[in-house]
């Protein structure tokens, strides 16, 4: 019996420009899906419909195709997809697992400094976001507002302690160690840390953690092939996989390319974008070196 193909996918927001960590992910991930004869995709992840703008995603296509990415098929755009997002949180409704929020970011973190007067400091997510403190989850499931009443109007969270209680058997995910498929560790996850994490915005009806999952599934995928910012994103997408009875994927993280300075790239940073550098007069061949693709 011949193996299945490997799908692989390469997953960039059009919400600025794409920079040399964008290259490098890219083209690591055309290089293994190739020599493993697989599958490559591109997905646009647009679900912020206002940062992400159709010029920035035109310019994104440009950058992609002049380093030499080559996607398989059609490209999947997140914001043609909102009802299958939607989809997913109804079935996590039936579960009893989320619940409408309507606190600011700006009253969570006054609740957490009236919890921090203890001396205690609050626990923030491994991103570095107060975790939330909870308040409206106090509500009995009878007291919740069904999610056609809230959704749009408030923000929808994971009832993170219940559906880790819930939650039979080890959570794990299977990360390669080098880039070879073939070979592999498990890694326990730890969705606990992320508290109960964003589902559903008031002015976008997803969140990366849903639309990235629902749209893997959709998509086939077989390898996750990403930078090392997005490991501990890994435990809320296994868990999220485990809920809505979704096949997990491989997965690998790779290092992340960063600036002198030693940190991590940012797409507000001139002198990384692949736009500025070829516009200086950079060649394909030179981003290609800076990258360690020769
Ligand atoms: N859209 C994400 C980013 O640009 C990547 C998401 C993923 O690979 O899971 O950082």
């Amino acid at each position: 019996m011949t193996e299945p193909q490997s799908v692989f996918r390469f997953a960039p927001s059009p919400n600025g420009e794409l920079h040399l960590g964008h290259a490098y992910s890219a083209l690591l991930n055309l290089k293994i899906a190739r020599a493993s004869d697989g599958k490559m995709l591109l997905r646009i992840e647009d679900i912020d419909t206002v940062r992400c703008t159709p010029q920035l995603e035109k310019q994104m296509f440009e950058d992609l195709e002049w380093i030499g990415f080559e996607w398989d098929e059609l490209p999947r755009r997140q914001s043609e997809h909102f009802d299958d997002y939607r989809e997913a949180l109804f079935q996590l409704e039936q579960m009893e697992l989320i619940y409408a929020s309507s606190m600011s970011r700006s009253e969570i973190k006054q609740r957490v400094a009236e919890l921090e007067v203890s001396g205690t400091p609050w626990p923030r997510d491994p991103d570095g976001t107060l975790l939330y403190p909870g308040t409206e989850r106090q509500q009995s499931q009878s007291a919740r507002k069904p999610l056609n009443e809230t959704f749009g109007h408030h923000v929808i969270r994971l009832d993170m302690a219940k559906t880790v209680e819930q939650q039979r058997g080890n959570l794990s995910w299977e990360e390669t160690i080098g880039v070879s498929p073939n070979n592999t560790r498990s890694i326990p996850a730890d969705p606990l840390v992320w508290g109960d994490v964003i589902l559903a915005r008031r002015d976008t009806p997803t969140s990366y953690h849903l639309s990235c999952i629902v749209d893997d599934a959709k998509q086939n995928i077989t390898h996750i092939v990403r930078g090392q910012d997005l490991y501990h994103s890994t435990s809320v997408h296994r868990l999220l996989q485990e809920l809505l009875g979704l096949s997990a994927p491989l997965y690998h993280h790779h290092e992340l390319v960063l600036d002198k300075t030693g940190k991590k790239l940012s797409k507000s940073d001139r002198d990384t974008s692949l736009r500025q550098l070829r516009q200086s007069g950079t060649s394909k061949e030179q981003i290609l070196k800076m990258i360690g693709f020769e």
